[in-house]
């Protein structure tokens, strides 16, 4: 799997980064079950993401959606996405976009943009509604929505799978974990189980934000969570712009061994 960070700046974009989108992508085979192709999925699709993705695919490239939750720094670029199918005046070749998501999405996004909520998106967008726990599969990839904690109706991390041919020739499952936003949880450990790499969220600085429970993680507590999990390699995410990078690192380096890195809008990652 490649991951490359889309928008990493926390609640709202930031000079330098759009908010929460990260583009996933994985080999797989096309309709007829054999020919290889690129699978390309977003975790999030965040406000001032749309513009940036396009510097990375064309988005008739865009395989699916996959939403943690519905605040908007997290999914209300999709209403630019839906004019982009709708409005095209050459066209949309590549069908309705599956979008997953919590029960509300349709809803939520027609309100956005003040459409009737029947048909809504439902034209541009096939929404799918994640089941807590139970793994999707879809294209290369199997993606398991765990509830977190999160003051929204559903908040999930997103346990992200796929297989892959090692240098021997066995295949191997490879992890990507995305924690959506959440404060500590069991079900951000179960979710972060041994992945290879764990992207997770610290919106908050120990000290500055103590007050404030079962909303965001700090560094260090994201880092409790990585080792806790087992997870190979973190990635923090999700800093609001008044957030120092280097802080947060040094938070979760007290409670963290691995690699330990602040995701950069516009840096890949090998998964
Ligand atoms: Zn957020
Ligand atoms: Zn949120």
């Amino acid at each position: 799997m490649k991951l490359t960070i889309i928008g990493a700046s926390g609640s709202f974009p930031g000079p330098g980064s759009p908010a929460s989108c990260y583009l996933v992508s994985a080999q797989g085979v096309a309709a007829d079950g054999v020919t290889p192709r690129t699978w390309r999925i977003l975790l999030d699709l965040g406000n001032g993401s749309l513009g940036v993705l396009q510097r990375y695919i064309g988005l008739e490239d865009l395989d699916g959606v996959m939403l943690s939750h519905l605040h908007p720094d997290h999914c209300m670029d999709l209403c630019g996405l839906h004019v982009a199918i709708r409005w095209n005046p050459e066209g949309w070749t590549a069908g309705r976009v599956p979008v997953y998501g919590p029960a509300a999405t349709a809803d939520r996004l027609a309100e956005a943009y003040g459409m009737d909520p029947d048909p809504g998106m439902r034209e541009d967008f096939d929404f799918r509604v994640w089941q807590a726990g139970s793994t999707v599969s879809f294209g290369p990839f199997r993606i398991t929505p765990v509830p977190v904690r999160h003051p929204i109706d559903e908040a999930y991390a997103l346990r992200v799978e796929a297989d892959e041919v090692d240098a021997t020739g066995a295949v191997v499952t490879r992890v990507l974990t995305y924690s959506g936003d959440t404060d500590t949880c069991e079900g951000l450990v179960e979710a972060a189980r041994d992945a290879d790499m764990f992207l997770c969220e610290a919106a908050f600085h120990e000290g500055r934000d103590d007050g404030i429970d079962g909303v965001h993680l700090t560094g260090r507590r994201a880092g409790r969570m990585a080792t806790e999990a087992g997870a190979r390699r973190l990635l923090l995410t999700h800093l609001p712009v008044w957030n120092d990078p280097q802080r947060a690192a040094a938070e979760a380096r007290e409670t963290y061994e691995g690699p330990l890195a602040v995701a950069v809008s516009g840096l890949s990652y090998g998964v």
